[in-house]
């Protein structure tokens, strides 16, 4: 049975005051059920961890951060590996997330490079995939979500890919209040199973957890969460208020 997943990307949002009260909110808000019938994630700028590992105490709310080096140590001036971030108390992170591909330029390359330096040190990626607008008006979805995700996953061994989760963002819906209907979302995710049977096989394809994102919240996370192919939610700006992050929690339960 796949368990759903809740996470909510932070970006470059809060401070080190407004980070605590949050995780505290979320925290006792969740507690009945985070790790128990979903698992919640939330996911501050690197600098916050320590202090949101500390705020979220003994809440079974994981960690997660928003990027990863390639390399494990070294002279990579402000790059942050994944054992700095198991350090803190990581357990996930996103890795090729829609504003590094767009704003920062990362290929699809160094997002694979990002999904290997997660697993091997102990994290587990969520490997983030989603078309622009131009390219869902070209009918250029299909081809561009399976380039990302072939390319994401290259040399990822059976056992190795059981440890990412996937998130399909389409981009034209991240921060923008627009979001892809539930049908829309649904293709996608059928899309991305198919390849991972194709990839690998129907056992570990039926296990692995694909989020939606793109401005999810409490008004449409249940009908998003009824499709099929959708086992989860990676959260943006409703993730910053503790009440409509707790309200989509609720609606994956
Ligand atoms: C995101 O940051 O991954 C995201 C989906 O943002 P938003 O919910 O704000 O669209």
């Amino acid at each position: 049975m796949r368990r759903p997943f809740v996470a909510g990307n932070w970006k470059m949002n809060t401070d080190s005051h407004t980070g605590v009260i949050l995780a505290e909110a979320i925290a006792s808000a969740v507690l009945e059920f985070a790790g128990r019938s979903v698992d919640v994630a939330v996911i501050p700028p690197f600098i916050y961890l320590q202090v949101v590992a500390r705020a979220l105490g003994a809440s079974h709310i994981a960690l997660g951060a928003q990027d990863v080096y390639i390399e494990s140590k070294g002279a990579f001036t402000g790059e942050i590996s994944a054992s700095m971030l198991k350090d803190v108390g990581c357990a996930y992170v996103l890795c090729g997330h829609s504003e590094r591909r767009h704003v920062i330029g990362e290929p699809d390359e160094l997002v694979n490079k990002k999904v290997m330096a997660a697993i091997s040190g102990g994290l587990l990626p969520i490997l983030c995939v989603g078309e622009l607008l131009a390219e869902r008006e070209a009918s250029r979805t299909n081809e561009v979500v399976t380039r990302q995700i072939k390319n994401g996953l290259a040399g990822l061994s059976v056992e190795k890919v059981s440890a990412v989760t996937m998130a399909y963002e389409p981009v034209w819906a991240i921060g923008t209040g627009l979001m892809a209907t539930p049908q829309q979302a649904q293709e996608v995710h059928a899309l991305i199973r198919g390849l991972l049977v194709e990839m690998y096989d129907g056992q570990l394809a039926d296990g692995i957890r694909i989020l939606y994102g793109g401005s999810v919240k409490p008004g449409n996370a249940e009908d998003l969460m009824h499709q099929r192919d959708i086992n989860g939610l990676l959260v943006g700006g409703a993730s910053l208020n503790a009440d409509d992050f707790t309200a989509v929690i609720q609606a994956a339960v």
